[in-house]
This record gives structure tokens, sequence and C-alpha cells, in this order.
């Protein structure tokens, strides 16, 4: 299968979907998006299912039969996870188009991840162009994955239970490393419930909250376990109404990454034994885990080794990284079953205006993706 020929149609479509602007809390264009994967993998031979949601976007699951009976270890699918949500608000494009410069593709989503898209859509063009795979692929592309994957979450676990593999789309390393941990991430928040008064009259009687939160926030912080790659960031605040008014009520809004299992239940149980410093407060704290560290375990060692084995088959170099950052590989993790993740093509800046991909990536990665695909048992 030749992918160094295919790099300007990959280019050309990359651009296509990039320019139909898909911000996670915008169904109506998320549903856009997902209408044009749909019909690019019907185009591929897949049998497709649109799945309605209310409460975002619509899902697609493409499904690509094989071309003849598998062989008996080849006979579960393989599971692509893709999102067709982006972070970036209609009319993005206006000030960030879509360009091309010294080998590298920018624009809002090039690499996060309408790139990753672009790559498993390549790959099974090549794959069904040759009779078809060589055992069952099915995609999942969701429409959520910005903004927590509350809505995608069920359809990515019941799929990923039935896999032999699951390949996450998720843009690789800027040296083009795939993504073997993240970091598990949750998301509370501290409200903290004191007595407003005037400042000036009744100072003795007011409960200042946002006093009361400031020892709360020096408390939440010293959470915080480098060794153990556990982090805590309070990194919103807010509290009051007026500087001549005791406030009677300030919010915090922490995020907490953990790399151990174990420490999310440890840093949850820290952060709701929380007690006011001062008398006559009172503390609220609400939040959880919202998605399970994928740690660098044997299963994940084995897992990379065998497709690294299979990369340098096709003459492709992989090297094993990682990121605080989570993904949907995170839901998969833990399930049990092989999963990994930054198969998109190598790039850097996303979530901001220097978001790019390397546009040779995205041919190495196609052909990284066809040679995992056909070689995986
Ligand atoms: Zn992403």
């Amino acid at each position: 299968m030749d992918f160094d020929t295919r790099l300007p149609e990959m280019t050309a479509l990359l651009q296509e979907l990039v320019e139909i602007e898909s911000p996670s809390h915008d169904k109506a264009a998320v549903d856009r998006m997902a209408e044009r994967v749909a019909e690019e993998c019907r185009q591929r031979g897949a049998q497709v299912e649109l799945v309605p949601e209310t409460a975002a976007g619509n899902q697609v699951i493409a499904r690509w039969r094989p071309a003849r009976r598998p062989d008996p270890q080849k006979s579960r699918p393989i599971l692509l996870l893709g999102h067709m949500d982006t972070v970036f608000p209609l009319g993005t494009l206006a000030k960030m188009p879509f360009s091309e410069q010294d080998g590298k593709i920018y624009g809002p989503g090039v690499s996060d991840m309408k790139g990753g898209i672009v790559v498993a859509l390549t790959a099974l063009a090549a794959l069904h162009a040759s009779g078809g795979p060589s055992r069952p692929v099915t995609a999942l592309f969701t429409p959520d994955e910005e903004s927590g994957s509350r809505v995608s979450r069920p359809l990515i676990e019941e799929l990923a239970r039935q896999a032999a593999l699951v390949l996450v789309l998720e843009p690789g390393l800027p040296d083009g490393a795939v993504k073997t941990w993240r970091k598990g991430v949750g998301e509370f928040t501290v409200r903290v419930h004191g007595r407003a008064a005037h400042a000036g009259g009744d100072h003795e009687h007011g409960r200042n909250a946002i006093e009361e939160m400031a020892h709360q926030v020096l408390a939440i912080q010293r959470l915080t376990d480098y060794e153990r790659g556990t982090t805590l960031n309070v990194g919103l605040i807010r509290g009051g109404t007026a500087s001549n008014v005791v406030p009677d009520e300030a919010v915090a809004e922490v995020d907490l990454r953990v790399m151990q299992p174990g420490e999310a239940e440890r840093i949850a149980a820290a952060l709701f034994a929380l007690r006011p410093a001062l008398d006559g407060t009172r503390l609220e704290v609400t939040g959880e885990l919202n998605r399970p560290p994928m740690p660098f375990d044997e299963r994940m060692k084995t897992t990379f080794e065998k497709v690294k084995a299979i990369a340098a088959g096709a003459g492709i170099e992989l090297k094993a990284g990682g990121t605080g950052g989570g993904s949907d590989a995170n839901f998969v993790a833990p399930l049990g079953i092989p999963v990994l993740d930054g198969l998109g093509p190598a790039g850097e800046g996303y979530h901001s205006e220097r978001e790019y991909i390397f546009a040779n990536s995205l041919v190495e990665r196609a052909k990284l993706l066809a040679a995992i695909l056909e070689a995986w048992e």
C-alpha cells in the first residue's frame, strides 16, 4: 500500500473537515461533522450507524467487515476511537484559517483531532481498496470528548469491551511518540458559606467567606505530591459582591491529576474531610474523578512492544511517551483491554492558536495504522 502519494488528498480532506467547525457545545455544528464523517466512512466501504443524541452531537459507528473469514485470533474487532468536536467556537476560522507553511499544517482542530480522523479514513480507504481488512474494524466517532465525554462514555466502554485492541486517534507527541500513559483527571468544587454584614457598621458579626477560602486554598494546594504524580490546582475562584460587604459566599474550582491507582480515592477523601478554619463558616465539597488514570503498566508495556515491532516492520521507529492530559483512552485502560493512544499525526499547540501538525506525519501515521490493523494478533 502506497501512502506517500496520498498526501494531497489527505491534506484536502483535512481542510474540509477543519472548515466544518464543530465546537463541543454546538449540537448542530457537531451533527454536520457527524454527517460528513459518516459519508466518508460509507465511501470507504463501511456499514455506518448514526446514533442520535440530544445532549450532544450525534455519534457515528462505522464497521468494516473483513474480506475473508478472519483467522481465529483475528476474529475480534480492533476499535478506533476519534472525537469530532473541538474546543474552538464557531468563527475561529476567520482569525485562524487552515494554512500550510514549511511542512506544517495549521488550523483549529488540525491536530486535536481532525488529523487523526483523516489518518483513520486513509488507512481504511487503502485496506478497502485492497479488498478489505483482514479482520473486523470498528470506528467510533464521538461528539463530546472536549467537554468530558459524558454522553459518549457508555458507548465507548461497550464497544471497547468487544475489542481485541483499542487505538485512540489523539495527536502524537511532537517527536512522533505515541501516548502510553495519561493521568487521571478530576474536577472538584469547594463552596464556602459565611455570613454577610456591612463592612463598616457590622464587621464583627460577619463571617468572611473569602478569608475562609484562603485557608482552604492553601490546604488544597498542599495535597500536591509530585513524587506520586499527583497535582491539585485551584484554577478558578470567585466570591463576594462589593468591597464594603463581608462576603457570605466564595467558590473555588479545583483540577486534580493522578498517575497512580488509589491516589484519586486518597485525595477525594482528603477534600471531603476539609473543615473550616473560622468559626461560623461552613464548607460544601462536590466533585469526582472524571477520567481514571492510564498507567504505563505491564499490559501497556506489552501492547507498546507489539505495536513497536509492527511499526519496525513497516520501516517506522516508534517511541513511547505520555501526558498529564486525559482522553477517552482513560476509560478503556481500566477495562483491561489493550489500548494505545496518540495514533494521530505528530503535532503541538493544541487548544491554542498555534495548533499544528507535521504534514508528512499524516502519511506516516496512515501507514502505521494500516500496518497495525493488518498485523495485530
Ligand atoms: Zn482530543
